[in-house]
């Protein structure tokens, strides 16, 4: 007889700065509890995507509410936890991990009438997820604003050098070319309009497990949260 899974109903929120290694952990997380995943940071991206396509600028929140429809864009699992976004049956995956688009990302997440056109689509996904496998969402307001009665809570950050490190391994492996200095600065940035937005701003939920992983590596990190999981008293 199979076993059921133990997570089945169950919400993960991790939230985090860029680069501190959300990404890493609930793609890992999801496949070793063979539940759904979501990266939210991905339909911010999105919507930039689109605003710098159209020609227009992230900044200015007509442009940006213009591009919240994103129903033109297909948001895929590919098996094995792959996301992907196509537009025309095409994988925009790796133009959206620019850092053009990270920037606009965080330009458009700025305003709340976009973040309340993309809160739906958040709250949808873990609705329709949550009771077949249990879901993982990522993002910076995924246990604060999206599922604050999430059953785990994680709060991933790191110093920022370390996550400039990362962005460029990260960017190298796409085929993009990054300088730490400019990677750094930019994340600095983001990290400033991340966390001093007054619409659901980046800070840890009160009731989230904050893991520094500067000084841990990918595995290190995955087992820490799967202890802590596994703990009978880590429900929130
Ligand atoms: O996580 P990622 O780097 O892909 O996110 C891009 C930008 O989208 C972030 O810098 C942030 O401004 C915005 N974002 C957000 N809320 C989320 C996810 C991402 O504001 N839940």
């Amino acid at each position: 007889m199979t076993q059921r899974n133990p997570m089945i109903g169950k919400v993960i929120a991790i939230d985090g700065p860029a680069g501190a290694g959300k990404g890493t952990l609930a793609t890992s997380l999801a496949r070793e509890y063979r539940m759904k995943y979501l990266d939210t940071g991905t339909l911010y991206r999105t919507v930039a995507y689109k605003v710098l396509r159209a020609g227009g600028d992230p900044a200015r929140e007509e442009d940006a509410l213009k591009a919240c429809d994103l129903s033109d864009y297909d948001f895929k699992h590919m098996g094995n936890n792959k996301f992907c976004v196509l537009l025309d049956g095409e994988d925009v995956m790796s133009e959206l991990r620019t850092q053009s688009v990270g920037q606009g990302a965080s330009k458009v997440a700025f305003y709340t009438s976009v973040r309340s056109a993309l809160k739906q689509f958040q709250i949808e996904f873990a609705e329709k997820w949550a009771s077949q496998y249990g879901v993982i969402l990522d993002g910076r307001d995924i246990g604060t604003v999206i599922c604050p009665d999430a059953d785990y809570k994680f709060f991933i950050d790191a110093d920022p050098e370390v996550r400039a490190h990362r962005r460029i391994e990260e960017l190298k492996s796409r085929g993009h070319q990054a300088n730490f200095e400019e990677t750094l600065s930019e994340i600095l940035e983001r990290d400033a309009r991340d966390r001093g937005r007054k619409d659901a701003p980046l800070k840890p939920a009160g009731d989230a497990y904050v893991v520094d992983t500067s000084h841990k590596n990918a595995l290190q990190v995955l087992q820490m949260v799967m202890d802590y999981i596994s703990m009978p008293v880590a429900k929130v």
